[in-house]
């Protein structure tokens, strides 16, 4: 353990050619996490990423998932993956994997733009639940797509459910207007992945947010371990929000 320092990835998924299972899967990305300092790697979806998952594919991520906690029980921690389209199924599966375990979050991708009221209906059981959604949202230069969240969404649905902690995927991907559209909903974190390691994001969140907000995931495979903990390390900020954003934070929220 001693080479690892506790950083909490709170924002990654399973990758892994096809027919490849979780053990190797689970292999590769603590190969390259144990070398990053990492502890904890909080997964969703994949390894497959489709769009619109029907109720049989979204219960295959969550087996892959709960496959890979089960292996590694104190490495990976998963937030379910759910289609608000299939709000029944939705409600099942949050049942079923968060309030018996192993999952402790949920993760809401691109299926349905999270300011329909399905989703009001998930946010009821994560309240009661305690369960943090990790909600992708970008600002797409060229429009979203039709089921995509913007963080405008993200600190509409907040604010009717401020007993639910959400995490804003990407900072909206424009992270400038990401942070802005956020700012005033304290239960609205945002995440550091999913865009190029540019200067200033964490230093801008920070300012606007307050370091309490602002918590480290990598999107790996998507995005490397590296790259995005280079926004973090690289950062001109005190040592005491650097430890809040790569640990503290998913520490307190998930209460591990
Ligand atoms: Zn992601």
């Amino acid at each position: 353990m001693s080479e690892r320092s506790g950083i909490i990835d709170c924002h990654v998924h399973p990758t892994s050619a096809v027919g490849e299972g979780p053990a190797r899967c689970a292999e590769e990305m603590l190969r390259y996490a144990d070398r990053m300092g990492i502890e904890w790697l909080g997964t969703s979806l994949g390894p497959t990423f489709i769009h619109q998952p029907t109720a049989a594919e979204i219960e295959a991520d969550n087996d892959f998932n709960a496959q890979l906690i089960a292996l590694h029980p104190n490495r990976f921690f998963g937030y379910v993956n759910l289609n608000p389209n299939l709000l029944y199924h939705s409600l099942h599966e949050l049942d079923e994997r968060v309030a018996d375990g192993p999952f402790v979050g949920i993760k809401l991708w691109v299926a349905m733009r999270c300011d329909h009221p399905n989703v009001d209906a998930i946010c009821e059981r994560a309240a009661e639940l305690q369960a943090p959604i990790l909600q992708h949202t970008f600002f797409r230069a060229g429009g979203n797509l039709g089921g995509e969240s913007s963080p405008d969404d993200v600190a509409a649905l907040a604010s009717r459910h401020p007993e639910v902690i959400f995490i804003a995927a990407h900072t909206g991907l424009n992270w400038e207007r990401g942070i802005r559209a956020v700012a005033d909903q304290p239960n609205v974190f945002v995440d550091t992945c999913g865009f190029d390691p540019e200067m200033g994001f964490t230093e801008m969140a920070v300012k606007w947010l307050g370091a309490e907000r602002v918590v480290y995931g990598s999107d790996a495979s998507g995005r490397s371990f590296a790259s995005q903990l280079a926004k973090v390390f690289g950062a001109d900020i005190s040592d005491g929000d650097r430890e809040l954003i790569l640990s503290g934070n998913m520490r307190r929220v998930l209460d591990l």
